[in-house]
């Protein structure tokens, strides 16, 4: 491993392990794993006990290749990303998305004391994340935590929405210069603000910290 990487593993798991504690403090299930390796075996072993596993779109679950891990799986797969799906067809898979077995998602923002911070155009994510699956896991890389909410909203504002824009091919102007200009786009990405503050008590919310950088 580089000095580089040395120094990022050893910050991301100092900001993890009092960003769990004050994650149990708020009532969500907490887990910390070092490496990228580890959260995919953790995930798949979850997977295992679900009939039906939602996708909520995640850059950091889908560098984990879990979809593909799964796809031979005979688990229902409830992916509304996959190419030539129609508007009507994505829609379902996001309805079904509510009620599946495991929701695995991650958050925009993770702060210090424990709330996880996410902006979603469509809704179905955040919805899903608060409530409706038997169980949600949460992945989250190091490079997710913040130290509050403010710099969580901040943090999706500067970086991760001009970025999840440019992604998706969306028109907004964030996706041309790469900063948001609090647009009125009708492919706006920035429409439902969610702040989980404590898991909410009919949801059972897990967040997987992982002390390397993951998604966007
Ligand atoms: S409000 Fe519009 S311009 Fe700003 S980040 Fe969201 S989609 Fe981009």
């Amino acid at each position: 491993m580089s000095k580089r990487d040395e120094l990022y593993r050893w910050h991301y798991r100092a900001l993890a392990e009092k960003c769990a504690k004050n994650l149990e403090k708020n009532r969500f299930s907490v887990k910390v794993v070092d490496t990228k390796e580890e959260a995919r075996d953790y995930v798949l072993s979850l997977c295992r006990e679900a009939s039906s596993v939602g996708f909520g779109g995640s850059l950091t679950v889908a560098e984990l290749g879990i979809f593909a891990a799964l796809k031979e799986s005979g688990k229902e797969l409830l992916n509304h990303g996959l190419p030539d799906l129609s508007p009507e067809e994505r829609n379902e898979i996001r309805r079904k998305q509510q009620s599946c077995d495991l929701f695995l998602t991650s958050t925009n923002a993770l702060t210090l004391d424990g709330k996880l911070v996410n902006i979603d155009g469509t809704g179905n994510r955040v919805n899903a994340m608060a409530f409706g699956p038997g169980r949600t896991l949460v992945v989250a890389g190091g490079n997710k935590i913040v130290l509050d909410v403010e710099r969580g909203i901040k943090r999706i504002k500067d970086y991760v929405a001009p970025m999840n824009a440019k992604r998706l091919g969306y028109d907004t102007p964030c996706a041309k210069t790469g900063i948001c200009a609090d647009c009125s786009s009708p492919q706006r990405i920035c429409n439902v603000t969610t702040i989980l503050e404590k898991c909410p008590p009919a949801s059972r919310i897990e967040v997987l910290i992982v002390c390397e950088p993951l998604g966007l």
